[in-house]
């Protein structure tokens, strides 16, 4: 029996780029021997993404879709897609085109090797802004030394996994998924293959700088709380120094130097001002995902689906 694969696709305003998609995922898939569908996540999209994907699936009944009463988030969408379809096989991907399908294949030839997760590690193309490659170095050189994990840099959402990791996967419930450090942290036989970045097909990137400085920080503070003891360290060290800064303050005081000391006195306080408001953040923080995960909210809400 030919085992079954799941493609599943979040989309959140995507409309020109579900068509080309879909076509040149059913190209590939004619050189392999799977039955296959796909799942579109549609994520809340306000263009006309719901109706391409209406449209398509009346021609090809291989294409599926949910659609969520919102946005909740590519993190969320992808979650959603991989808890609702069964399959044997699940392959995650980009709609914008900028993870090619032409590597599908490859990525199958490794789960026949026995592999249970292929994930891709991106080589940027030659012309990525300079600024995106050098914030996403930056943040894979942070989360490794501050976390239990190691990612790959330029890991991305565009992997294959196994039925049982998307099995061990769906018992996570928690809120601020970091879906590339949680596949990492399940475990299993994993292998890893490069391939070049596209551009975009078309449409705009949805992380902006603040998102994604959102995401890194939620990256880093749901696989560690290394950045608490960091604050602990920075406090101790500081209250150490101004241990030795009080005998100066003496001294000074004694031998009449008090209104020079005014710029150190400024110096100071500013400086533990600002270094007491970024252990609090870091506090804040956690205590913050505390907050948000005793609600035990849903993660996304499906309002519609083609899925039986
Ligand atoms: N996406 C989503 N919900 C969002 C933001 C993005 O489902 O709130 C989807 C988007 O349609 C795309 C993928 O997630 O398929 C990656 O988003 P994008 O291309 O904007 O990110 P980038 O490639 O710039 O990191
Ligand atoms: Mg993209």
């Amino acid at each position: 029996m030919k085992s079954q694969l799941a493609i599943v696709i979040p989309a959140f305003n995507e409309a020109s780029n579900i068509k080309p998609l879909c076509t040149r995922i059913s190209e590939v898939m004619q050189r392999v021997q799977y039955n296959y569908i796909i799942l579109f996540v549609n994520d809340g999209s306000t263009d006309h993404t719901l109706h391409e994907l209406k449209t398509l699936r009346e021609k090809d009944n291989r294409i599926h879709y949910l659609s969520l009463s919102r946005n909740f988030g590519h993190q969320s969408a992808l979650k959603a897609g991989l808890d609702s379809v069964e399959a044997d096989i699940y392959i995650s991907l980009d709609a914008d085109l900028q993870h090619p399908p032409e590597l599908i294949p490859q990525l199958l030839q490794g789960w026949e090797e026995g592999y249970d997760v292929v994930y891709t590690v991106r080589e940027d193309p030659p012309n990525i802004s300079r600024f995106k490659k050098k914030t996403s170095t930056f943040f894979y050189n942070i989360m490794n030394s501050l976390s239990d994990i190691e990612l790959d840099q330029g890991s991305a959402d565009f992997r294959l996994m196994s039925a049982n990791v998307v099995a061990a996967f769906r018992k996570f419930k928690e809120k601020d998924l970091f879906i590339r450090g949680l596949v990492k942290w399940v475990g299993f036989k994993q292998k890893s293959i490069t391939y070049t970045a596209n551009e975009r097909y078309s449409g705009h990137s949805k992380y902006t700088f603040e998102r994604m400085a959102r995401f890194a920080l939620q990256g880093i503070t749901s696989f560690s709380t290394k950045p608490l003891y960091v604050a602990t360290y920075l406090g101790f060290t500081f209250s150490m120094l101004s241990v030795l800064y009080v005998p100066y303050a003496i001294y000074a005081f004694l031998f009449g130097k008090v209104i020079s000391g005014w710029t150190s006195l400024i110096v100071t306080v500013a400086f533990f001002g600002g270094l007491q408001l970024m252990i609090l953040g870091i506090i804040g923080i956690y205590l913050g995902k505390l907050f948000m995960q005793s609600k035990h909210r849903p993660l996304y809400i499906i309002q519609s689906s083609t899925l039986s």
